[in-house]
């Protein structure tokens, strides 16, 4: 018997008849229950730890699933675990007015349509991926800002956009750079974010950040300054960046060379090579905010505007070494951009990629292949394509390497252009096959608000994706992404 049971049984017990007794103890008891919190969190953690139950159970009947199915499961065999809420058998579709906002005034025109590949010029290609990033977003511009078309070139292997903006609707893309990332909601300027804006600077902006940078580049924490009193992204850029100079140093016989850096964030890689070697150095930055402030803070030459519709350099050619971030890859015209970097460069020049994104990370780690694919996103590739799409356009390979999902490569410039061999039937397979996967596997990871777009084909989306693993039914009867775990 519990404590206050006993202890009003023992001064009420003469008066009251046993079954009145026990009727006014359990609402006594009920009550006292109710002043605590503690059951209830008790049941939200019990039901908290049989859904942690169910999902490993899920993981374990999907595993006994493929065994039974006769898969031989190895080693390499991926662990998986359910991830994210149930998935609907069918979604209700909805019309295509409902997710366009034409408010913020997109100009139609020019979507271009690229008939062979804007690097090898092949015109044999396989359709991979219907959209860009724009069809995950809550709204977009226009019915054909999301559509891209990409498509598996089978000559080099370059995965290129064979619709995409030029001209006044890629600048319009540009300038609203932020909400067409998804970074931010259309029409919407964020704000905050100093050295990676778009918009174009004010005279009180110039005087915000001349005051910013007037601290320097290692602003020592003695000093008693907040992150907001100076441009602590100065220093972040030199250290993120000193890796490119380590390498390039290494591996280059830097004796004051001629440097182009292309899409300088903050002017890190050309202020080292200016300290370390002697380099002398110009560059080309996104935004006004950037090359006001590579000019203000290292004295470096950055005022020419970066084009990536008809790329161009206004400084004196030529150069020993250019060094391009992220540029293959967002390239209107890329086949043009390589042409262009190989005349800028003296014989035997070299040429730095790096920051361009690897498709593993959707074909491989199982990412969303559309939130990869943003609207500046033009081209993809693996490894082996773009060092053919490299050489195609008259370099010869030095070094290539990847960090995570990026890729950098050092090359050459060739005196006679190399000999390189078109994509094999085997890899052509292979990442026909893998992008199969990869766009069904989109569809599902779209958020709930896109779902509707795909609605004639997610219930046979759902049957292909379950039939890979990739999805799986829970303890309780429902879909859910089965997420690989490594
Ligand atoms: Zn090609």
């Amino acid at each position: 018997m519990s404590l206050p049971r006993r202890i009003l049984r023992a001064l009420a017990g003469p008066f009251l008849a046993p079954s009145r007794f026990d009727q006014l103890t359990s609402l006594l008891e009920r009550r006292m229950d109710g002043l605590e919190r503690g059951p209830l969190r008790t049941v939200l953690d019990r039901q908290h730890l049989l859904e942690q139950r169910i999902d490993g159970l899920t993981k374990e009947q999907e595993r006994l699933r493929r065994v039974v199915a006769g898969e031989e499961l190895d080693e390499d065999d991926r662990a998986r675990e359910p991830f994210r809420g149930p998935l609907p058998e069918t979604v209700e579709p909805v019309p295509e007015s409902s997710w366009v906002d034409a408010s913020g005034g997109c100009p139609p025109k020019k979507v271009e349509r690229v008939s062979a590949c804007p690097v090898c010029g092949e015109q044999e290609r396989t359709a991979v991926c219907r959209y860009n990033k724009m069809i995950t977003m809550a709204a977009v511009p226009d019915a054909d800002a999301a559509i891209y078309d990409y498509a598996l070139c089978h000559g080099c292997g370059l995965v290129y956009a064979t619709r995409r903006p030029s001209g006044p609707r890629f600048a319009w893309l540009l300038e609203h750079f932020e909400e067409s990332l998804g970074r931010s909601q259309m029409g919407v300027r964020r704000g905050g974010k100093l050295t990676l804006s778009s918009y174009e600077l004010d005279d009180a902006a110039r005087v915000q950040l001349r005051a910013l940078a007037s601290h320097g580049v290692f602003v020592s924490e003695d000093k008693g300054l907040t992150s907001k009193d100076f441009l602590w992204q100065l220093q972040a850029d030199r250290f993120s960046n000193s890796r490119h100079v380590e390498l390039l140093g290494s591996l280059l016989a830097l004796k004051a060379p001629r440097v182009l850096e292309i899409r300088s964030r903050l002017g890190s890689i050309s202020e080292a090579l200016r300290r370390l070697y002697g380099a002398t150095v110009s560059a080309m930055a996104m935004f006004p905010n950037q090359r006001f402030l590579i000019q203000e803070v290292y004295g470096i030459r950055a005022d020419a505007p970066l084009d990536f519709d008809h790329f161009r350099v206004p400084y004196q050619a030529p150069f020993d070494l250019i060094i391009a971030n992220h540029m293959v890859t967002h390239s209107i015209r890329p086949g043009e951009f390589l042409a262009t970097v190989r005349e800028l460069l003296a014989p035997a020049g070299h040429v730095y990629f790096y920051n361009e994104p690897l498709e593993d990370e959707f074909l491989r780690d199982e990412k969303s292949m559309f939130n990869t694919l943003n609207a500046f996103h033009l081209q993809t590739f693996n490894r082996e394509s773009f060092v053919r799409a490299v050489q195609a356009s008259g370099f010869e390979i030095v070094h290539v390497g990847r960090e995570g999902h990026s890729l950098f490569c050092l090359a050459r410039k060739a005196e006679t252009p190399p000999v390189w061999d078109r994509m094999s039937e085997a890899e052509q397979r292979g990442r026909r096959a893998a992008y199969r996967k990869a766009y069904d596997l989109s569809i599902v990871l779209l958020p709930e608000h896109a779902r509707p777009r795909f609605a004639d084909v997610w219930p046979k989306t759902l049957d292909r994706v379950k039939d890979r693993g990739l999805i799986a039914e829970d303890g309780r009867g429902r879909m859910r992404i089965m997420r690989s775990v490594d």
